[in-house]
C-alpha cells in the first residue's frame, strides 16, 4: 500500500522533533534532570544563549560535550591549523586539491549573474552581493566530514563570502580531528571554532564576545543542530534542512544487482539513512536483495547499515516506471538515483529531488566527494521545495530601480490610482509633487 508505506516513511524520516536515539534521551535527562523532547531542548539552549551569551555556551559545552573550554580556547589557535596541515599526508591534500577544483569550476560557473531590464524611460537591475559573514557547520558527532568542509566552504568563497567561520563540535571526529583542522588550513579558513550542537548555532546567530555574530548559518548535522538553524532563522539566514541521509534508487532490468546493493548500503552506513528501492521488474529487486544480505556480512559497517536498512529502508514494487517515478516525487528524497536504460527520460519525470545520478557508472559518492555539486542537500522531503546548497545560497539580491522625469511620468497614472485606492497618500504625493515641478 503506497499511501501507508509513504506516510510510515514520512514519520521516519527528516527532523519529526521527536525521534531521538534511547542514549540521546538519556543525555536530555542528565543535562536538564528532566524528560524534554529535541525541540524543547533546543529551545532552551538557544534562550538561554540569547540571555547568558558565552557564558551560557560554555556551560553547555562542558554539560553537553564534556568538555571545558574558555573565551579564548573555544577557537582553533592558527598553529594548530597550521600543524595539522605541516603533519598531513599530502596524497590527503591533493585529493582535497583536486576536489576544491572540481567544486569552484562547477560553482562559479552557476553564479547568479546580474540582470538589467530596459524599460520606458529607466532600467531595473537584480544586482546579487555575497552575504558578508557566515557561519558553516561541520558535524563531528559520529563520523569526521573534510568532505562537509569542500562542499560548504568552497561555494561560499566562490560567491565571495569575506568571513566564514567552522562550526565543529570538540571530538574526535571534529575540532580535535587532524583531517578536518588540515583542510581548514588548506581552504584558508582560520576560524574555527570548537562548537557544535544547539549552543553552537546559537552561539554564532546571536553573536557574543568570543563568537561574532554572522549573517547566515549553513550546513548539516543531527537533529539538535537542524532544529536549532530554524528556531534562529529570522535572527539569520539559513540553508535548507540537511539532516540524516536519504536515497530512493530506481532500477530496470539493465542494472546491476552488485552496483545497486551498494547504492543502498552506503546510504543506510550513515546511520541514520534511509534507502529505498523501487523498480517494476520484480527479479532484479529479488537479486539486489539477495546481493545486499550476502555484502551486508563483510561491509566494515555491516552492522550499522543492517540496522539503518531495516528501520528506515524500503523496496517496491511499482506497476510501471510512471508510477515509480510519481512515488519518488511524494517521498522528495535527498538523492535519487536512476539506474535504469533511459535514465534521462525518468528524470525529466522527477520534480522533487535534491540531487539526481543518471546511468549505471554514477553512483551517488561521486557527488558525496568530488564532483562539484555540493553534498549538502534538502532531506526529510524538503526537497518539494528546496534544493542543493551551492555558491547562490551566499548571495543575496537587491532590486535596483533608475527613471528619468519621462519615466515616473510613463508610471505615474498607475501610481496614483493604487496608492488612492490603499488611502495612503504620502505615496501619491510624492509623485505628484515631482510631476507638478517637471511642468
Ligand atoms: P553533529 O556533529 O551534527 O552534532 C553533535 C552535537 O550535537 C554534539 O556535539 C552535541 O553538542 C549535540 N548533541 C548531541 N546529543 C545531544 C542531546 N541529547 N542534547 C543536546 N545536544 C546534543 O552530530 P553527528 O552525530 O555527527 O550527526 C550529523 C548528521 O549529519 C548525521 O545524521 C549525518 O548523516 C548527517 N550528515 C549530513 C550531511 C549532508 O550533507 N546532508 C553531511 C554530513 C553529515
Amino acid at each position: 500500500d503506497p499511501a501507508h508505506l509513504l506516510s510510515s516513511l514520512r514519520r521516519k524520516l527528516g527532523v519529526q522533533g521527536d525521534i531521538v536515539s534511547p542514549a540521546s534521551r538519556a543525555k536530555t535527562k542528565e543535562v536538564f534532570g528532566e524528560e524534554l523532547t529535541p525541540s524543547q531542548v533546543v529551545e532552551r539552549i538557544c534562550r538561554d544563549v540569547q540571555k547568558r551569551g558565552l557564558a551560557a555556551v560554555l556551560d553547555y559545552c562542558a554539560r553537553i560535550d564534556n568538555v571545558k573550554l574558555d573565551a579564548e580556547s573555544i577557537r582553533v589557535p592558527a598553529d594548530e591549523l597550521e600543524k595539522a596541515h605541516r603533519d598531513a599526508d599530502p596524497h590527503f591534500l591533493a585529493a582535497v586539491r583536486r576536489i576544491r577544483a572540481n567544486v569552484e569550476h562547477y560553482q562559479k560557473a552557476i553564479l547568479h549573474r546580474d540582470v538589467v531590464v530596459e524599460t520606458v524611460g529607466g532600467y531595473l537591475r537584480e544586482r546579487y552581493r555575497p552575504v558578508r559573514r557566515v557561519a558553516v557547520c561541520v558535524p563531528g558527532g559520529a563520523a569526521a566530514y573534510p568532505s562537509t568542509l569542500l562542499m560548504t566552504v568552497v561555494p561560499a568563497q566562490c560567491a565571495g563570502v569575506k568571513e566564514i567561520a567552522v562550526l565543529v563540535p570538540p571530538t574526535k571526529f571534529g575540532a580535535y580531528n587532524p583531517d578536518i583542522l588540515a583542510t581548514c588550513f588548506e581552504l584558508g579558513v582560520n576560524e574555527v571554532y570548537r562548537l557544535g550542537g544547539a549552543h553552537g548555532v546559537a552561539a554564532l546567530a546571536y553573536g557574543t564576545e568570543s563568537t561574532p555574530k554572522v549573517d547566515k548559518i549553513v550546513g548539516p548535522g543531527n537533529l539538535f543542530v537542524a532544529l536549532a538553524k530554524k528556531y534562529v532563522f529570522g535572527e539569520v539566514d539559513i540553508d535548507s534542512i540537511a539532516g540524516p541521509s536519504e536515497v530512493v534508487v530506481i532500477v530496470d532490468g539493465t542494472a546491476t544487482p552488485e552496483f545497486v546493493a551498494f547504492d543502498l548500503m552506503a546510504q543506510a552506513e550513515h546511520s541514520p539513512g534511509s534507502s529505498v528501492l523501487i523498480g517494476w521488474e520484480e527479479n532484479i529487486l529479488r537479486d539486489t536483495l539477495s546481493v545486499l544480505e550476502a555484502r551486508l556480512h563483510d561491509m566494515e559497517r555491516g552492522d550499522l547499515a543492517r540496522s539503518a536498512l531495516e528501520e528506515f529502508g524500503a523496496v517496491i514494487l511499482a506497476k510501471n516506471a510512471e508510477q515509480a517515478c510519481e512515488l519518488t516525487n511524494e517521498i522528495a528524497p535527498e538523492h535519487v538515483h536512476i539506474a535504469t536504460a533511459n535514465p534521462e527520460a525518468l528524470a525529466e519525470k522527477i520534480d522533487n529531488a535534491g540531487a539526481i545520478f543518471l546511468g549505471h557508472f554514477t553512483p551517488v559518492a561521486l557527488g558525496d566527494y568530488a564532483a562539484g555539486p555540493s553534498h549538502v542537500l534538502p532531506t526529510g522531503g524538503t526537497a518539494r521545495f528546496a534544493g542543493p546548497l551551492s555558491a547562490n545560497e551566499f548571495l543575496h539580491a537587491t532590486s535596483v530601480l533608475h527613471f528619468t522625469q519621462d519615466g515616473l511620468e510613463h508610471l505615474a497614472e498607475d501610481v496614483i490610482m493604487l496608492a488612492r485606492r490603499e488611502g495612503l497618500t504620502a505615496h501619491l504625493a510624492s509623485v505628484e509633487i515631482r510631476r507638478r515641478r517637471a511642468r
